[in-house]
């Protein structure tokens, strides 16, 4: 790979910011200060650092956000913010996306990244990957809700939904749950509630498979997995 290409993939600007810290003699290649832009490097066996710190090429990038509501978790959209320009640009310049896809109004874990085999896996239908909500609901939810989630219900469209578990938190007027549930059809979690004749007010994804929300991120925050979630995940 060009140098000044992967210099700028790691996020040290454009080829024409990179080519003055090139000039700077800032660069270094195998301890050997390096000025041309054009010279080809491997990274992964070659020593690149900048201003003495080394380079550490990746070409994956896995993120958690906690997905603030009133964007939209897609890569781009012609009127909305997305959870793509939420990431600083070095983030950005992995060309990342969202694993899934969160409504608008709803909060909590999202995966972020460039992994397509990882995403495929954990988005596959044939994985039956559990995913977590917590959710407020309009309406008294009962034994007879987890009951028939667990037998599964029909959706607005006639989709007979795979089993869910249910755990009531709290019921009353308005109920909090919390929902186990292994696919990922539109507006799942709303139109099974709506399947009861009940409205989620609130929605807030928890975890998906082994990932669950750090809860110290604020809304719109995001970081790192760590290398155990990772390693998890895979
Ligand atoms: N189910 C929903 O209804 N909305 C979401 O964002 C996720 C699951």
């Amino acid at each position: 790979m060009r140098l000044d290409k992967l210099l700028a993939n790691m996020g040290f600007g454009t080829r024409k910011e990179v080519k003055q810290l090139l000039k700077q003699k800032a660069v270094t290649v195998d301890g050997e200060v390096v000025k041309d832009a054009s010279m080809h490097v491997n990274p992964e066996e070659q020593y690149v650092s900048v201003y003495g710190e080394r380079v550490q090429y990746t070409e994956f990038i896995y993120l958690m956000m906690n997905k603030p509501p009133g964007v939209i978790s897609a890569t781009e959209d012609m009127v909305d913010k997305t959870v793509i320009d939420l990431l600083d640009p070095l983030a950005q310049h992995f060309k990342p996306f969202p694993v899934g896809r969160l409504d608008k109004d709803t909060e909590g874990l999202l995966l972020i990244t460039n992994d397509g085999q990882l995403a495929h896996n954990l988005l596959s239908p044939k994985k039956h990957v559990p995913k977590t909500y917590y959710a407020k609901i309009n309406g008294i939810v009962t034994e007879d809700d987890i009951e028939a989630f667990k037998q599964g219900v029909e959706l607005d469209d006639g989709y007979f939904t795979k089993p869910g578990y249910l755990k009531i938190l709290q019921s009353g007027l308005q109920s909090e749950i919390e929902l186990t549930i292994s696919e990922g059809k539109f507006h799942q979690v709303k139109r099974m509630f709506e399947a009861r004749n009940k409205k989620v007010t609130y929605l807030k994804r928890l975890s998906m498979g082994t990932l669950t929300l750090d809860e110290q991120l604020e809304l719109g925050d995001y970081r790192e997995l760590t290398s155990e979630e990772l390693g998890a995940l895979k």
